[in-house]
């Protein structure tokens, strides 16, 4: 499930580069120039009040387009949907912002934008507030869900509602079934004894990759338990080489972030090797006659030095029934830590290294190997055996150390023919290399071809095989829960496993209220014989339905196929939908859904793209779900602890009477102010619509995305809001001020661009008021050309949104600074520019402006009659500066900066020289001083 919370980052986040902001300099690309806001008093707009009034107008709107854009998609954006906790977090409102400025930016442009939002409603926090509560957990969902969308229309996003679905409703799992029982009838759903991982506090099973590196639970930290039970699979294995091979397409254009690449790619893990035959040495031991193991480093072989072996292996097994103190040591290994070091030493039995039969092997390899059994090596993984090379593996030399003590170990390749400049006594060397002398005939080689020869001879020998191994293992989804997608088999004595037949899906949830008012833990559905006693659909006899339920990454993995067409009662979507509007272009979510959500969303994506639910697509196209990712940081809050105790503090404890200076009330004292992961214990959170209430969304939304790059962690400052509103009304004066000034009559004046051709070929004869004009209209102009192109790149690039508000308070800043001498006409064009550049940001603020500049418009968003996205109109060329800036240094020293015009074209050397003085020396001031200076010094200028 899509936990939007603001837990569980993978790798690191970087921070944001400067946040010093409304202090007076903006945070700006290296190329931009600093500039200050000026803090020129403006009337306040009552923002919250326009959140309402356009909301209201915007809504009218969708239901009048509603029928004309309907299944015309062309762009479909896509935040991950939450998971209905009943709040809206800064977390949510940061990736909402992000898809809906996104969204709004390709609306302007001219797209069918499919925006769409739903609820990914199952799972365990429902089920568990349902015990604690005594109630149906359909009902809290149902609540959270009702309060959740209160709180999400508050940010004028432009969600389609008609489409909004939620996993827990039985018209959205009816299809999650009907997706289960296709894969199941392509083999590709199975039921299997396996030994699992049991949750004992929330009584369920977990896949592994729901399992964290202590052993412990991702969701209730509780130490898990491994236990066998019949559970069900999807059989995501048969696609891990498309899985792989196509993540080549999503590094294409860095359509996803390199760094959840890496993470997919070394989940799915696939490494080759060979599995190896270690002959067996026992003595009064009936076992096998040799150990199989797996490596994929075959270079080490002359390395090895013991052998271990799972706990789960036959040998162990079987040698555990004749030996007490091998079974009481097992006994003692569940609990132990994965990493766990411990060892036992199997007595009476050891293994022959395979490349001892040959006669050049030196003697050290030649020698018999102990065998441990270990609980570091996983009895899945390969063979359930490994052979230990202490000097060429962390993990081996470590346990080695545990349990040798010093005796030495054996390097058998270093990185270059002069062993003693690379070992480095008592590390591991893990890299390849060059083979050293204790591989006797292959001192010298080059350790990747010598570890392919040696599997080559072992081969020939039968001792050895070349494989291909995968990390990734298949899904396990069944849960023991109830607040899941109900799986729709059912099984009989005779038939065994059979599929619920369609035409009676959905299987529903029953409803067991006395469960929920017992506060009874446990999956209900196992007892709740009038449920689960059945009819075969086949022999008509009695069966009994599968009382698991499905892990919600199930529902995750296909819902933004849903979204397409979501009342589709027949299937899950129309194929004809799905080929005009799949794949989703831009997917937004957070770094903590990198490898499990997107990688089984790519699986069900390219299982369902290739089924008979879409029948006409080719087998040999490679199908993606999602063609970009944008993956957002997180909103860190702001976090204030007593420097003397170091304990979180209340606000109610803290005088923040003055921002700049908080201070601990009780004492007096200054609080140390830190930025971190909000939670309930670090007193730091921030309610959103409390912050909306009071600035209005389109503040909140231009503050949020100025305040750092979509990439980076957002130190979340509420106070700093004011700078973003304090712009705000500056750009409605703005349009207050062009809309009241009357078009000036002196030139005829079809567009900017006209005029500055125009005027271009004549500057030289006009006058000084004339020029004057020229100078604010191209100094203005020039921006706003630069501003179009610098903001439609950022909202291209989704991950530079920051800047595109600092571009438009320099865009308002020139506005300002020219408005008084530009031409109204062109004053007028520049603002309109800037409203549509903003729109996507602060979609309520620049309608009000849009309907005081254009009254007669139906509207920024009306999709045939509304607003287009500014272009660039070539106007560049003609837009030459009529003055440059010109350093004077004298003897190496800078003593002025002067404004000079520009030199006619084709002047040089001295007369370039007479002309710059020149017009150095028209300037009174400059004059003066620079005359002083160069009678004191040796060389002039
Ligand atoms: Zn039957």
């Amino acid at each position: 499930m899509l936990l939007l919370t603001q837990a569980k980052s993978i790798g690191r986040l970087a921070r944001p580069l400067s946040r010093s902001l409304y202090s007076g300099l903006i945070p700006l690309r290296p190329w931009a120039r600093p500039f200050t806001i000026t803090s020129r008093a403006a009337a306040k707009l009552d923002l919250p009040a326009l959140d309402l009034k356009w909301r209201k107008r915007w809504a009218q709107l969708q239901q009048v387009q509603k029928d004309k854009t309907k299944d015309k998609v062309d762009k479909y954006i896509l935040p991950m949907f939450p998971y209905p906790s009943g709040y809206l977090h800064l977390g949510h409102l940061r990736v909402y912002t992000i898809a809906d400025a996104i969204a709004r930016y390709n609306a302007l442009r001219g797209h069918n934008v499919l925006l769409p939002m739903g609820w990914d409603a199952f799972g365990l926090p429902a089920e568990n507030a349902a015990i604690e509560r005594s109630i149906n957990p359909a009902t809290w969902t149902k609540d959270n869900i009702a309060r959740m969308k209160e709180q999400l229309q508050m940010m004028n996003g432009s969600w389609d509602w008609e489409r909004e679905i939620a996993t827990c409703d039985p018209s959205f799992y009816k299809h999650t079934q009907k997706i289960f029982l296709l894969l199941h009838q392509h083999g590709l759903a199975y039921r299997t004894e396996a030994e699992v991982n049991y949750d004992p506090v929330d009584k369920t099973v977990l896949a592994n990759e729901q399992v964290d590196a202590n052993g412990c639970s991702w969701r209730s930290g509780a130490k898990v338990e491994k236990r066998k039970l019949n559970q069900w699979f999807l059989r995501i294995s048969a696609f891990r080489e498309a899985l792989l091979d196509d993540l080549e397409l999503l590094a294409k254009d860095e359509a996803w972030p390199e760094r959840v690449l890496a993470m997919q790619r070394n989940w799915l893990g696939k490494s080759k090797g060979a599995t190896i035959k270690f002959p067996i040495l026992a003595y009064d031991q009936d076992v096998h006659a040799a150990i199989e193991v797996y490596t994929s480093r075959p270079d080490t072989l002359f390395g090895v030095q013991y052998l271990a072996l799972a706990a789960t292996h036959p040998i162990v097994t079987k040698l555990a029934e004749t030996d007490p103190e091998l079974q009481a040591f097992l006994d003692t290994l569940p609990g132990l830590p994965p990493d766990s070091k411990v060892g036992y030493m199997l007595p009476h039995i050891r293994a022959i290294n395979p490349l001892a039969y040959h006669p050049d092997t030196p003697d050290a390899t030649k020698q018999s190997l102990p065998i441990y059994v270990a609980p570091y090596v996983i009895g899945d993984y390969g063979e359930g055996a490994v052979m230990g090379v202490p000097a060429h593996d962390a993990r081996d030399h470590a346990f080695w150390r545990t349990h040798r003590g010093d005796e030495p170990v054996r390097y058998v390749l270093a990185s270059n023919e002069d062993e003693s400049t690379t070992v480095i006594p008592n590390e591991p060397f893990l890299d390849h290399g060059i083979m050293t002398a204790h591989s006797g005939p292959y001192k010298g080689k080059p350790s990747q071809e010598a570890g392919e020869m040696l599997v080559k001879m072992l081969a020939e020998a039968g001792l050895a095989k070349p494989v291909e191994k995968w990390r990734l293992r298949d899904w396990l989804i069944s849960r023991q829960r109830y607040w899941g997608t109900p799986i729709p088999i059912v099984h009989c004595a005779s038939c065994g496993e059979v599929p619920v037949p369609d035409e009676q899906l959905p299987v529903l949830l029953p409803e067991v209220d006395a469960h929920w008012a017992g506060k009874k833990t446990g999956n209900p559905l196992e007892t709740l014989d009038e449920w689960v006693n059945t009819e075969c659909p086949k022999c008509h006899g009695p069966a009994k339905r599968d009382t698991d339920t499905m892990d919600t990454f199930v529902d995750s993995s296909w819902y933004y196929m849903r979204f397409i067409d979501p009342h589709n009662e027949a299937g899950p979507f129309d194929p004809q939908k799905a080929r005009d509007m799949l794949p989703v272009d831009i997917y937004i979510g957070g770094i903590e859904h990198a490898i499990l959500h997107l990688l089984y969303a790519r699986f069900i994506y390219k299982f369902l793209m290739t089924s008979p639910l879409f029948p006409t697509s080719s087998a040999s196209e490679r199908h993606e779900p999602f063609k970009r990712l944008i993956t957002q940081g997180m909103v860190h809050g702001r976090t204030f602890t007593d420097p003397a105790t170091g304990r979180f503090l209340k606000p109610d404890e803290l005088d923040l009477s003055d921002p700049a200076n908080p201070r601990i009330k009780a004492t007096g004292t200054k609080p140390n102010v830190t930025y971190e992961k909000m939670s309930k214990s670090k007193h730091n959170g921030v309610d959103p619509t409390a912050v909306i209430a009071t600035h209005g969304a389109d503040a909140t939304r231009a503050h949020m995305l100025f305040q750092a790059p979509v990439g980076d962690v957002l130190d979340w400052d509420g106070d700093k809001i004011v700078g973003v509103t304090r712009w705000l009304s500056r750009v409605h004066d703005l349009v207050e001020k062009v809309t009241s000034t009357a078009p000036s009559p002196d030139y005829d004046f079809p567009t900017p661009k006209a005029y500055f051709e125009s005027l271009a070929p004549r500057l030289s004869s006009l006058g000084e008021a004339e020029l004057k004009q020229y100078d604010a209209n191209s100094a203005l102009w020039r921006t706003t050309q630069t501003t179009i192109a610098s903001v439609s790149q950022s909202y291209e690039k989704v991950y530079p949104l920051n800047t595109v508000i600092s571009d438009l308070m320099q865009l308002t800043n020139t506005l300002s600074d020219t408005l008084s001498c530009a031409t109204p006409q062109i004053a007028r064009e520049a603002v309109s520019i800037l409203i549509r550049l903003m729109a996507p940001v602060t979609p309520a603020v620049a309608e009000e402006c849009w309907s005081v500049l254009e009254p007669t418009s139906s509207g920024l968003f009306a999709s045939e009659e509304g607003a287009r996205w500014p272009e660039r109109d070539g106007s560049e060329a003609v837009l030459r500066e009529r003055k440059m800036k010109c350093a004077v240094q004298v003897n190496g020293k800078v003593r002025a900066v002067c404004e000079i015009g520009i030199a006619p074209e084709g002047l040089e050397g001295d007369k370039l020289r007479e002309f710059v003085v020149g017009e150095i020396m028209k300037q009174d001031e400059h004059r003066q001083s620079l005359t002083r200076l160069t009678e004191t010094a040796s060389d002039s200028f």
